[in-house]
């Protein structure tokens, strides 16, 4: 791998006894946000990405963006950015396979404008990088791996391999933002559970001739529920979860084969879709770490969660997780407490490990209850579904815990 210059290549040695007060190992967008979230904080925060910034940012995915992330990165001060480069949902379609009753959600649902945005990864990260120039705390080392962590009673030592140097730097405290594999979460020795699911995920990206109307759609098939997402350029994002085997026989059909099959299933909605780039399937998991916290070090992502694709959850769990831990770390300097301790690390694991259990039980609840042929479990879907569709409280109900809206709020959200 080339590697690129660092960005940062003066790093201030022996400022104090710490070099950083905050090293934040993962420079994706949860990592980027939390270390975008303590611009003012008076924090001295160094963000590492062992890729470079064009390979992190090259990346395909697209994500539902939830009305709460929303305000988290209006209350950062990116949305006017953002915005005009994102594309809205107003109408969200649930469909139990081929059966012909729909559960319609509309923003009069829940009093709002608009039920959600999609965002391209590319255009979240740039923004979010754009925005880390004006963040004179920030040091943001890229490439920049981090090989080897120390953990001592009052802070780490993070050995960090960059193109020309190697250096070691030390830090009170340690956020691990460094994705599902998470190395750092390993090497703390948490714990966790959860299990791989006999699906894969395929995703592609259609053109379309006719307007997508700012519709977002949710079908459950037995082999697992597909996603549509509409992009900006009246285009739109298929996740399209299907067995694992199914899933390579998907990759390998030609491009003519894939778009028809996708046009045999949903060309009703979509009408003459051009297949736009690559194809790509992902596996899907469910992983909880045990623990969030301890000492000196913190998880937040999908370091210390992975869920269902269904619903599009999570990349907006790990923004909640960067601003509620940005939250409780600003608040401890305020009060003059100790950043790294244990007691105000708590307070983040407290706050945000059930909100995050919860979406994780309900994706997989979801999952399991559709990809299912049983008929008392198939009758009580359809009776539930019925219920979503006709009583209101009950159908506001879910969207709103769908988009953040239960449970406690970030200040940023509030701005
Ligand atoms: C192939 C794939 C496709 C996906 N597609 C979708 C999708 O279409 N829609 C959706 O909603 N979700 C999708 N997801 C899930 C989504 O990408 C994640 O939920 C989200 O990216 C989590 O963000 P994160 O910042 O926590 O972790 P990540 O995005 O995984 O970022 C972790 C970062 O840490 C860096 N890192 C790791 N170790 C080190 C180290 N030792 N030193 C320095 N840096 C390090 C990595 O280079 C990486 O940039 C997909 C996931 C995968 C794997």
């Amino acid at each position: 791998m080339a590697l690129e210059q660092p960005v940062v290549s003066q790093v201030t040695a022996n400022r104090t006894d710490y070099d950083y007060d905050l090293m934040i190992v993962g420079g994706g967008i949860v990592g980027t946000l939390l270390a975008c979230a303590l611009k003012d904080s008076n924090l001295s925060i160094a963000l590492i990405e062992a890729e470079t910034h064009s390979q992190a940012v090259a990346k395909a995915q697209a994500y539902s963006i939830t009305l709460l992330s929303s305000q988290i990165l209006q209350g950062l001060g990116v949305w006017d950015t953002l915005r005009p480069q994102i594309e809205t949902y107003n109408t969200v379609r649930l469909s139990d396979a081929a059966h012909p009753s729909v559960v319609q959600f509309l923003p009069t649902d829940i009093g709002t404008q608009t039920l959600g945005y999609v965002a391209e990864h590319r255009v979240l990260l740039a923004t979010l990088q754009a925005y880390l120039d004006g963040c004179s705390n920030v040091h943001h080392l890229c490439p920049a791996k981090v090989v080897q962590t120390k953990f001592q009673t009052d802070g780490a030592i993070l050995d960090v391999a960059m193109a020309d140097q190697n250096q070691s730097l030390r830090t009170r405290l340690v956020i691990a933002a460094d994705g599902s594999r998470s190395p750092l979460r390993q090497q703390a020795k948490i714990r966790t559970y959860g299990w791989k699911y006999w699906q894969a995920c395929v995703v592609a990206t259609f053109q379309l001739e006719t307007p997508h109307n700012n519709t977002a759609y949710e079908w459950f098939w037995e082999g697992g529920p597909s996603g549509i997402l509409p992009l900006p350029n009246n285009r739109c994002r298929i996740v399209w979860t299907v067995p694992k085997a199914e899933a390579e026989t998907m990759l390998a059909l030609s491009e003519g084969e894939f778009t028809e099959r996708f046009t045999r299933r949903y060309g009703a909605h979509f009408s003459r879709p051009t297949l736009e780039g690559d194809r790509y399937a992902f596996p899907v998991q469910l992983l909880h770490s045990s623990r969030y916290v301890c000492s000196r070090l913190a998880l937040i992502g999908d370091a210390a969660h992975c869920c269902h694709p269904l619903g599009g959850q999570g990349i907006n769990m790990g923004i909640r997780d960067a601003a509620a831990l940005a939250q409780v770390l600003q608040t401890a300097c305020d009060r003059g407490e100790d950043i790294a301790s244990l007691k105000v690390l708590k307070r983040y694991e407290r706050w945000r490990q059930w909100e995050n259990l919860m979406i994780l039980s309900v994706t997989d609840l979801l999952n399991r209850a559709f990809s299912t042929q049983l008929l008392p479990v198939v009758f009580l879907r359809r009776v539930a579904l019925h219920m979503l569709q006709t009583i209101q409280p009950f159908k506001s109900l879910t969207f709103r815990l769908m988009s953040g809206l239960i449970g406690r709020t970030p200040h940023l959200a509030q701005r």
